[in-house]
């Protein structure tokens, strides 16, 4: 992890009071623990400060649990989106309008939004929901009910 990324991060454990920080995870996510939001931070890789926002958009949007991968996607979306929102907040302040810096000390530590690596991320879930999706005997894309079992629309019409 780098200097800046350890800043970041310490700036984000002492802004966002109501979730939890924890380092040295083996990868990120965000899970409920004792009724907090507790952000795991995987190993340093280049996108380590955007990765972290994403963990804790998940938080912020308390994101619990999801019962249809459809609204696994849906969730995905919002945490970035709410990751998004911090960063522009945190923008806003380092920068003024004219994007010049006038809070270098955070606009230093900042990282940068990727728009590519966001959409990257979002077509993984919609390729893993693709293939999980398709029905291995026919090919045919199958739905997901509430209870997260998936339906072919064909064999099981055939199977009735
Ligand atoms: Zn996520
Ligand atoms: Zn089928």
């Amino acid at each position: 992890m780098s200097d800046t990324d350890a800043e970041f991060v310490e700036r984000l454990t002492q802004d966002f009071k109501e979730v939890k920080f924890k380092q040295g995870a083996r990868r990120f996510s965000c899970q409920l623990r004792g009724g907090v939001f507790v952000i795991f931070l995987g190993p340093p890789c280049p996108k380590y400060g955007l990765l972290t926002l994403h963990e804790l958009g998940h938080g912020l949007c308390k994101h619990k649990d999801y019962t249809t991968d459809v609204s696994r996607i849906k969730i995905e979306s919002q945490a970035w989106e709410r990751a998004k929102t911090v960063l522009l907040e945190y923008r806003a302040r380092a920068f003024d309008e004219d994007g010049k810096v006038c809070d270098a000390e955070l606009a230093r530590i900042l990282p940068e939004w990727d728009e590519e690596f966001v959409q990257e991320k979002l077509d993984t879930y919609r390729d893993w929901l693709h293939a999980k999706s398709r029905c291995k005997k026919c090919g045919l894309t199958r739905y997901q009910t509430e209870d997260g079992e998936y339906h072919c629309p064909r064999c099981e019409a055939f199977c009735l």
